[in-house]
């Protein structure tokens, strides 16, 4: 049996499978368990074979370097886990994850996802290879840097874009703004002050930039656009089409597809990838 996990900084989504079969499958806060003990407490209960998580967070080779939203319980989970229950763990980026899956989904080989949620992410397959970099950390696309902000983005640097283009950029934006209640973006859109309307046009710019960036650096075919704020408001798809040859070099998006997602269940679809890895 298999144990997908999902883990993101609001909740830990897991699903227990036997032959790819759905058994069991849960949902709970990620705050209210560390990682590491929830598997220990599932290992002990189930006879698992195989882990294999997306983590919201910096990943490399099997151990957690850093994430902004979860707090870390074990770094070394892979090394740890493996040893201590004899069981096969398989730890991924979760825009890694999702971009295995949507490859997958498009049978693509050239190929980028960019999730606009709490963050601002972004997953490259390029010639059938993942992208990690030497790492673990490349295409991290939500901070490369833009412009200066008032904030510190979870990076540590004040100039990240991901402090423009993401929830959690529209939710910081507000508070400087002293809203009295928190406005999504599309009621950005449509408000009548002049600081919610400067938030979305901010927001809209840094999006179309940071779009134009993975297709001029990456030059994919398709560019999959998922995540939270996409998923509310999907025009951005069609806004994001008719601009991005403003945005990139033109060439690159001369034979560009940019779709929307459709799956619902990427990251974890893409944990269970991780496990047929036969380079592993
Ligand atoms: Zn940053």
């Amino acid at each position: 049996m298999i144990l997908l996990i999902d883990i993101g900084g609001s909740y830990l989504r897991y699903e227990i499978r036997d032959n790819n079969k759905v058994i069991k499958k849960g949902k709970l806060k990620s705050a209210q368990i560390g990682l590491c003990a929830f598997i220990e407490k599932i290992l002990e209960h189930e006879k698992i074979k195989t882990v294999a998580i997306s983590y919201a967070g910096q990943v490399n080779n099997g151990k957690i370097l850093s994430s902004p939203h979860i707090k870390i319980d074990r770094h070394n989970i892979k090394e740890y886990i493996e040893h201590k229950y004899g069981v096969k763990l398989y730890i991924e980026n979760d825009l890694n994850c999702s971009i295995l899956a949507e490859a997958d989904c498009f049978k693509a080989k050239d190929i980028a996802n960019i999730a606009v949620g709490t963050g601002l992410g972004l997953g490259v397959i390029s010639s059938g290879t993942l992208i990690k970099g030497s790492g673990g950390i490349a295409t991290e696309l939500g901070h490369i840097p833009y412009k200066e902000s008032p904030f510190t983005c979870s990076c540590g640097k004040n100039n990240c874009i991901e402090l423009f283009a993401s929830g959690s950029g529209l939710k910081l934006w507000q508070e400087y703004y002293k809203f009295q209640n928190y406005l999504k973006l599309e009621e950005l859109q449509k408000s009548s002050s002049e600081n919610g309307i400067k938030i979305y046009k901010q927001f809209r710019e840094a999006l179309l930039f940071a779009c134009g960036v993975a297709v001029t650096l990456f030059n994919p075919k398709i560019l999959v656009l998922g995540g939270g704020i996409i998923q509310s408001n999907p025009q951005l798809i069609n806004l994001i089409q008719k601009e991005i040859a403003n945005y990139a070099m033109p060439l690159s998006t001369e034979n560009l597809e940019i779709r929307k997602s459709y799956l619902d269940d990427a990251p974890l679809q893409g944990a269970y990838l991780l496990t047929e890895d036969k380079n592993d």
